[in-house]
């Protein structure tokens, strides 16, 4: 799948996060945040934050192939959080309005996010309702033209920075599938948050960068125009906007998982014990490659994903078992590469603890392992029929 002009595109992208994003990792991982509107407009200068969004919003227009290429190149920021944020403005929170958003509404809130003067973040979780989405309690109710938003949602990723939010929530009664909408939900104005926006920031496990807060929605009204597509079909366009998330979190993966490996052998090639180097007992550097051969099947998994993606094919079953596969080998392998670092290993300042803290993200968010085996079995046949 990767030609000369996808290693081009991330060469690319790779030299400007040598230049702009990883001299200020340590910094930005001490402070638990990143200046996401600073990076995002280098990003976005250089077209990287629209790979795939059509010429008309100021992307490139490339296919979704591009976007997997650079997806693998931001992978490898040695910030685990920092990559996650650059994918909600990418991958995460954008697909529904891309593909589905009036030509009004993404000339609105899609071309200055793609330009990088907009930051993005994505509003489907809440306090009570993550792994099952459908049962939500956001509500938008209609008065006059407007929406009027009230509830909360939580661990939401670039929300302390965000201009606006890709907002899942209910706007009508009935049927949890059929009752939800997509809006784009302004959460700024010049610079403060609007009134009856509050925020409540989390720290978390890894992924430091990356700022993770709670918002809450107190009366917020928003035009009814602001809605992403038909009223009713938000669940559904959110559940094709989750396959987007999932291969995007499993091709990042991919990068930072090799990092691991390379940064393991490394070690264990200079570290002595008993004479000789860690990496020359046959059990360790037979361990690697075991990984390697993992991670290596994983990637050509998630290409196979984009290419059914890619020819217009539902891709959900393959992406999936990315987002497992990946789950499953970032504790795998961190875990695994971890101990060859013996005490080290243990200590915040190395590459391999971060990516033992930040890659566990990946079972959990985005839709847990379990969620994954979920949706897998049902294209399988294999889940048990509801009562109901
Ligand atoms: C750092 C971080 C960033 C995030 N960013 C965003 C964001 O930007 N926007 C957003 O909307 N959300 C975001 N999320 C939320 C994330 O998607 C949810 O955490 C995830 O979907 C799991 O929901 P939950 O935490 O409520 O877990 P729960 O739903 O409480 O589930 C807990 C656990 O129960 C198990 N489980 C659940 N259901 C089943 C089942 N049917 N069968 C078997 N086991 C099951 C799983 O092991 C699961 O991990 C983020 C989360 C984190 C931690």
């Amino acid at each position: 799948m990767m030609t000369s002009d996808h290693i081009a595109l991330q060469d690319s992208v790779r030299r400007l996060i040598a230049r702009e994003i990883e001299p200020h990792v340590e910094e930005w991982e001490a402070a638990e945040i990143f200046p996401a509107h600073e990076v995002f407009k280098k990003l976005g200068a250089a077209g990287l934050l629209g790979v795939n969004k059509p010429v008309e919003y100021g992307g490139m227009g490339l296919d979704y192939s591009y976007e997997i290429a650079f997806c693998e190149a931001i992978g490898g920021i040695s910030s685990g959080g920092v990559g996650m944020a650059i994918a909600v403005q990418t991958d995460m929170a954008t697909p529904a309005l891309t593909h589905f958003g009036s030509d009004e509404l993404r000339q609105q809130f899609l071309k200055p996010t793609v330009a990088g003067d907009m930051v993005v973040c994505l509003g489907v979780s809440e306090s009570g309702a993550g792994s099952d989405v459908a049962s939500l309690k956001t509500t938008a109710r209609k008065d006059g033209d407007d929406y009027v938003i009230n509830g909360s949602k939580m661990w939401i990723t670039n929300a302390t920075q965000a201009d606006w939010m890709c907002l899942l929530a209910n706007t009508s009664e009935g049927d949890v599938h059929r009752n939800k909408s997509l809006i784009c939900v302004p959460l700024r104005e010049n610079g403060r948050l609007r009134p009856g926006i509050s925020m409540q920031k989390i720290r978390k496990v890894g992924m430091w960068a990356s700022d993770t807060a709670q918002v809450f929605f107190d009366d917020v009204r928003v035009p009814q125009r602001y809605r992403i597509g038909e009223e009713g079909k938000g669940f559904t366009y959110q559940m094709r906007q989750f396959q987007e998330e999932r291969l995007s979190g499993a091709t990042r993966r991919v990068t930072a998982l090799d990092k691991v490996i390379d940064d393991t052998i490394e070690y264990t090639r200079q570290r002595q014990a008993f004479g000789r180097s860690i990496l020359d007992n046959q059990s360790v550097h037979f361990r690697l490659a075991e990984l390697r051969t993992e991670v290596e099947l994983l990637r050509s998994l998630i290409y196979r994903a984009a290419q059914v993606h890619m020819g217009g094919g539902d891709m959900t079953q393959l992406a999936s078992m990315a987002k497992l596969k990946a789950g499953r080998l970032c504790r795998e392998v961190t875990d695994s590469c971890l101990q060859y670092w013996g005490g080290m290993g243990f200590t915040w300042d190395n590459s391999v603890s971060r990516a033992w803290r930040d890659l566990r993200l990946i079972s959990i968010g985005g839709g847990a392992d379990e969620i994954m085996l979920t949706i897998i079995c049902k294209h399988m046949g294999t889940l048990p029929r509801r009562a109901d």
